[in-house]
């Protein structure tokens, strides 16, 4: 073997640890699951989505070393499923002599919005117009320079729109520093709301060897910062669906990771794409491809991150999924109108099993493979969606 040469790949039979537990721990776990790997999850709630599919469950805050160096303990490598791990627990994973993959270069530069504007930037991908601002006067020069409607966000911990605060004309700038609620002086991100055609994700997978995978573009309707709805191959002229696929690959190449990043983007009026956000790992605009791909990207993961050659993403049809969001009051989550849903044969069912379901959590999604078009999946998406409700 050449001293350049690729460790060997991970064989079934080993343990893959996951940082966070959430759903997208659990539906990898089920990936990881049915090619024969032992899954162990960090995860501060020891009930958390993904403890049902773990052999073992380390439950730590998101920020323990003590936690990472413990869920490290007897895997053969170590990913993450959300980016608001500290950074400093893939340090210690890859000081205990576990690789993390994607990446502790992927974490940090997803996990700020300012580095990962900077990391665009430099790769010559269009983003809105923005600014870095800390106080009142920055945010008054920026907007006179970018114009308004302005999205302020903060640079870490966002996610489903929170930590972001929209200032629709110049009047509402003072006090909106303070709205976002981070201390004084934190270095925010603003930038230009943009007029868009639509959103659209690109989930790109990068294997050991740098080969590369792009899922066909997802299609996304976001209602008020949370995803709703995604079509998959979203309707776009093949021009569009190409330059997706070069900024992903360009993406995944130059953070180096192994794993998967994803690319939300928008599609401007003009036909361009703007790059709005990264996420390097799986993605729910990504959960179509579980029946709709011949990959699920949580399949795609599990490869790239084994060291073994990445699946054919391509899908096997016009594909919808709706996310199915809780409502009401914080209360035991009890689910009516399965049955109901269901009744179409094209739907298919997934619940993370939240002990609590609460206004807006995000608590399972369906998906509907086998529609003719995009148009009718997304109609009997949203007609099995409107029969579920919690009780
Ligand atoms: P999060 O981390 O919460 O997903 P995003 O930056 O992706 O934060 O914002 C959530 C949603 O808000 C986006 O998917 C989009 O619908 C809307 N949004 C964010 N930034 C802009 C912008 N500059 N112009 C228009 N819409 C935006
Ligand atoms: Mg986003």
């Amino acid at each position: 073997m050449s001293p350049t040469a690729d460790p060997a790949p991970i064989p079934p039979g080993a343990t893959i640890g996951i940082l966070g537990g959430g759903q997208l721990g659990r539906m990898l776990g089920f990936a990881a699951r049915a090619m024969g790997y032992r899954i162990a999850v960090l995860d501060p709630d020891p009930d958390c989505p993904a403890a049902a599919i773990a052999d073992r469950v380390v439950s730590a805050p998101y920020d323990s070393v003590d936690g990472a160096v413990e869920l490290a303990r007897g895997c053969a490598v170590v990913t993450y499923e959300l980016e608001h791990v500290d950074a400093a627990l893939v340090d210690a994973v890859e000081a205990a002599g576990v690789p993390v993959r994607p990446g502790g270069r992927a974490l940090r530069m997803t996990q700020d919005r300012l580095a990962e504007r900077r990391f665009v930037a430099g790769l010559g991908i269009p983003t809105a117009p923005w600014r870095e601002v800390t106080h009142e006067a920055g945010l008054r020069a920026a907007a006179a320079a970018l114009g308004t409607p302005l999205r302020l966000k903060a640079p870490t911990g966002g996610y489903d729109g929170r930590s972001q605060v929209r200032i629709a004309t110049p009047d509402e700038i003072p006090g909106a520093i303070n709205r976002l609620g981070r201390p004084p002086r934190t270095p925010l991100l603003v930038e230009r709301e943009l007029v868009f055609d639509a959103e659209l994700s690109i989930i790109t997978a990068r294997a050991l060897d740098g080969s590369l995978a792009a899922f066909p573009i997802s299609w996304n309707v976001h209602d008020a910062g949370i995803l709703a709805e995604s079509v998959a191959p979203a309707p776009v002229d093949a021009a569009v669906e190409a330059a997706a696929q070069a900024q992903g690959a360009r993406i995944a190449q130059a953070l180096g990771t192994v794993g998967l990043v994803t690319a939300e983007l928008f599609l401007l009026p003009d036909g361009t794409l703007a790059v709005n956000e990264l996420a390097p790992r799986v993605h729910n605009s990504g959960h179509w491809t579980i029946e709709g791909a011949r990959t699920s990207q949580f399949e795609q993961h599990v490869r790239a991150i084994c060291g073994l050659p990445l699946g054919d993403p391509a899908a096997h049809g016009p594909t919808a999924m709706v996310n199915f969001l809780g409502a009401g009051e914080p209360r035991a989550a009890r689910l009516d109108g399965v049955a109901e849903a269901l009744a179409d044969p094209l739907i298919h069912l997934h619940v993370y099993d939240k002990q609590l379901v609460f206004e807006r959590r995000k608590m399972g999604h369906l998906t509907v493979a086998g529609a003719s078009d995009v148009d009718e999946a997304l109609a009997r998406g949203r007609a099995a969606l409107a029969k579920l409700r919690w009780a």
